[in-house]
């Protein structure tokens, strides 16, 4: 069943399971927890918010339930209750999803600006892990949200840095749990249309665009269908992995860029000089 109630494809592992999704009142935890109970699980729905309306009035109907929890990732308080609440319960899948970005460049971020970035992308995620181990075991899997960001030098001094640092953490964390039989992987989003996005310049979509071999934003059901798959036990042997969910920016986008600024100038060219058996015009 696809969240929005039309049957689809079952994957493995998710009906019947507990999943606990950081930053899930809107955005891409939203559309992640709402896949993952339509598959017919049970989600743990946290995020700073005091209440989450809007996704729990989505989940309604749905095979599984979504059970909303206010939590700040920072807080180890807050997620040492969130762990005995869900006590003899086993915590099938986590999503470090909560994350705040920055778009303050090197030269004029703040001290606490920093520190704040960092906190919520990268120690909340690790404090994450760290309270819910104990519920986890063989056949678990750890999902972080990682960013375009994270693999490029993007100029948003603090958040790139944090978005690097949760990958060290998932690398980390992938090779220690190997042997628990807990998977850990990491999804890198390109520009996805959400809320975070939506206050950003609009010259930094239209750059997006350009380096994006797709040429489009990305949708957050989109980076959903990725994370509920790496949930699932259909990635039964996927771990320490790093997956693009960018339209292929990361990789491509350098490439993209250059291909398209060639191509007029190619184009003009093929149609000045008649295809003969000599050599072609050098571009
Ligand atoms: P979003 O709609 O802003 O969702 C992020 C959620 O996290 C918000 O509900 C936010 O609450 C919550 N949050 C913030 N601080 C928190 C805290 N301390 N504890 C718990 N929850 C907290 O943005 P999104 O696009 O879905 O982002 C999801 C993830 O994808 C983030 O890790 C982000 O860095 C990553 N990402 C997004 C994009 C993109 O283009 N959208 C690209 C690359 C990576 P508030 O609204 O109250 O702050």
């Amino acid at each position: 069943m696809s969240a929005n109630g039309t049957p689809g494809f079952a994957l493995p592992g998710i009906a019947g399971e507990v999943f606990v999704i950081t930053g899930a009142a809107g955005g891409q935890g939203a559309e992640e927890a709402l896949l993952l109970a339509s598959g017919g699980a049970r989600v743990i729905a946290a995020d700073i918010q005091d209440s989450a309306p809007e996704l729990l009035q989505r989940a309604a109907g749905l095979p599984g339930r979504v059970e909303y929890r206010c939590l700040d990732v920072t807080d180890e308080a807050g997620w040492a209750e969130l762990a005995s609440s869900l006590a003899g319960a086993r915590v099938k899948g986590l999503v470090n999803n909560a994350g705040v970005t920055s778009r303050v460049r090197i030269g004029s971020v703040e001290r606490a600006e920093w520190d704040r970035v960092l906190a919520i992308n990268v120690t909340g995620a690790m404090l994450g892990i760290q309270a819910l181990l104990p519920l986890m075991g063989e056949g678990c899997s750890i999902v972080n949200i990682g960013s375009a960001a994270g693999v490029t030098g993007h100029y948003t001094a603090a958040y790139t840095t944090s978005k690097w640092a949760i990958r060290g953490l998932s690398h980390s964390a992938a090779t220690e749990l190997g042997s628990q039989g807990i998977r850990v992987n990491l999804v890198h989003p390109g520009y996805i249309h959400t809320e975070m996005t939506a206050s950003a310049p609009s010259a930094f979509l239209d750059a997006n665009l350009r380096v994006s071999p797709l040429h489009r934003g990305g949708q957050a059901q989109e980076v959903a269908n990725v994370v509920v798959f790496l949930l699932s036990d259909a990635a039964s042997y996927v771990t320490g992995a790093e997956i693009g969910v960018d339209g292929g920016q990361f990789l491509s986008g350098v490439a993209t860029f250059l291909s398209d600024a060639v191509r007029p100038a190619q184009e003009a060219a093929a149609q000045q000089v008649p295809f003969t058996n000599s050599a072609p015009a050098k571009i």
